[in-house]
């Protein structure tokens, strides 16, 4: 059984590797970012109002996030579990969410912080492309598509967050360590933290965070 949360900062492959994980352990990846997103691009009320926020690298508010993960953890496919990707980002968040899985008698079984130092951060983030059709994710220096900037799976043409700007980030950055680090307080607490270095490869990361959970 596989109730994982990552944490990490933004940059720090926390996406990727839940990616990763959802394929090894067969359980769906919860991301926050992505139905927020997704509601964007459909132009939802709701995906109207987080957008300035995103945009500003700020948090969208709590009522907003807790709201579209209690209808998430509603569904059949996380049963045999989950791994949820940026939530909670807010110590409301971690609380509502201990709310919602007692409801459902459901308990974590790690949370996992993948720990990036800040220098490497920056350059992480705003190299990153994505495909807008099959999501693959890419790297202007550290995972190139053969064509350069064109997908390899479906050859559609990359794009880049709108969050990915450097002074997006360092918002971004400093809104996870004001609002999201105190998590790893929360949950030490709950004896359910698992260290990770999230430097180096991306397959290397995935072999630590997979030698931990075993
Ligand atoms: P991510 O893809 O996880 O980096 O999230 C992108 C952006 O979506 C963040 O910078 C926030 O603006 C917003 N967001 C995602 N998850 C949350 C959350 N749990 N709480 C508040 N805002 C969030």
């Amino acid at each position: 059984m596989s109730r994982l949360i990552l944490l990490g900062a933004p940059g720090s492959g926390k996406g990727t590797q839940a990616t990763r994980l959802t394929a090894k352990l067969g359980v769906p990846q919860i991301s926050t970012g992505d139905m927020l997103r997704e509601a964007r691009k459909k132009g939802t009320p709701m995906g109207k109002q987080a957008a300035q926020y995103m945009d500003a690298g700020g948090l969208v508010p709590d009522e907003v996030v807790i709201g579209i993960v209690k209808e998430r953890l509603q569904l059949k496919d996380v049963e045999n579990g989950f791994i949820l990707d940026g939530f909670p980002r807010t110590i409301p968040q971690a609380e509502a969410l201990d709310v919602v899985l007692g409801d459902l008698n459901i308990k974590l079984d790690h949370v996992v912080e993948i720990a990036v130092p800040d220098e490497i951060i920056v350059p992480r983030i705003t190299g990153r492309r994505s495909c807008p059709s099959c999501k693959r994710p890419y790297h202007v220096k550290f995972m190139k598509p053969r064509v350069e900037n064109y997908c390899d799976d479906c050859n559609t043409e990359l794009v880049q967050r709108s969050d990915d700007t450097e002074i997006a980030v360092k918002q971004r950055l400093d809104a996870y360590k004001k609002q999201t680090l105190p998590l790893v307080n929360y949950y030490e607490n709950k004896h359910l933290v698992r260290k990770v270095d999230g430097s180096g490869e991306l397959n290397e990361v995935f072999d630590r965070i997979i030698k931990i959970l075993s």
